[in-house]
């Protein structure tokens, strides 16, 4: 067989972009497949942002993924959005198909996998509680109410910000969406069966923090879901477990979030366990 020494180019676009660690999940899974591909993060301004996105046609990359501060703004250099991108409004996945630039948004979809396989529940008729409402939260929210949960509470501390992603969620899903607002202690309610942490609390400096909420009166099989994962055992979370409460922790998410997203690009399967233990490592995580 001839030599190919040519690599398969697919990163990250962001600012900052130095500590994020998904590449080396990815690569990881490269290596497993043996496939000559390589996963680079590329520090991308705002301003550079419709450049950056020319230069994928240029170099024929098969794929980025969008981190802060692009992963609204990359929607206007997009030939297209999923239908899932489309009612989140944020795109994290960009694949390209026949030369056209597809967005795609895998953070949902990835939590939904977690949820699934790690925690073992199908959140199909669950009624959920979430709290906050910035593009973790669209995202976890618009794939739980199409994977049919029976109700979505989203809490969030501003109201606006609250309200806004209720009715788009709404109008994106028709689903049972609602929306309350974050005063004092949030006690979690009795009939909840999946609690779900999508706001930036507990991360890390900040690992001291956790989200103002009570588990008293919560059912002991409700599910305790943290997006934040780093650390992987959040305040958060070891409450939950000291209360009795099962737990799923937000490097489940970020994984199978890779995992999508490595599938939609190569078109093949990833050695997950290969991905997470890399991801698990790059993070000092034991
Ligand atoms: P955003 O900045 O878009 O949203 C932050 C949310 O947190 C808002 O709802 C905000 O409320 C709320 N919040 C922050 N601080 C406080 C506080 N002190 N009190 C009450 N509410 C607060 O962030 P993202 O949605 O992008 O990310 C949220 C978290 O999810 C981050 O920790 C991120 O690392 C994690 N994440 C994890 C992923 C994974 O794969 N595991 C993937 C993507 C994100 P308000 O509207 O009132 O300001």
């Amino acid at each position: 067989m001839p030599a190919n020494y040519q690599a398969e180019i697919v990163g990250v676009f962001g600012q900052p972009v130095a500590e994020n660690p998904t590449g080396i999940m990815q690569e990881a899974g490269f290596v497993a497949a043996g496939l000559n591909w390589r996963y680079l993060n590329f520090e991308v301004p705002p301003e550079n942002l419709g450049a950056a996105m020319r230069a994928m046609d240029a170099l024929g990359m098969r794929g980025v993924n969008l981190t802060i501060p692009h992963k609204v703004a990359v929607i206007s250099h997009l030939d297209d959005l999923s239908p899932e991108a489309r009612a989140i409004g944020a795109v994290n996945t960009v694949r390209v198909i026949d030369g056209k630039k597809i967005g795609e948004n895998t953070d949902g979809k990835g939590f939904l996998r977690g949820v699934r396989i790690d925690a073992g529940v199908n959140p199909a008729g669950k009624r959920v509680v979430l709290l906050g409402a910035g593009g973790a939260a669209r995202a976890i929210g618009t794939e739980l109410v199409l994977a049919g949960a029976a109700d979505l509470l989203v809490v969030n501390r501003s109201l606006v910000r609250g309200r806004v992603m209720v009715a788009d969620l709404r109008t994106a899903t028709g689903g049972p969406v609602r929306f309350a607002p974050w005063r004092g202690t949030y006690a979690v309610p009795e009939w909840c069966d999946v609690f779900v942490n999508a706001t930036s609390i507990g991360l890390f400096p900040d690992v001291e923090a956790m989200p103002d909420v009570n588990f008293a009166a919560a059912s002991n099989k409700m599910l305790v879901a943290d997006a934040v994962f780093n650390p992987p055992e959040t305040r958060l979370l070891a409450t939950a477990k000291a209360r009795g409460l099962a737990t799923l922790d937000g490097l489940s998410m970020l994984v199978y979030q890779g995992v999508i997203a490595f599938e939609m690009w190569t078109g093949k399967s990833p050695d997950e366990r290969a991905m997470k233990s890399a991801l698990r490592e790059a993070l000092g995580v034991a």
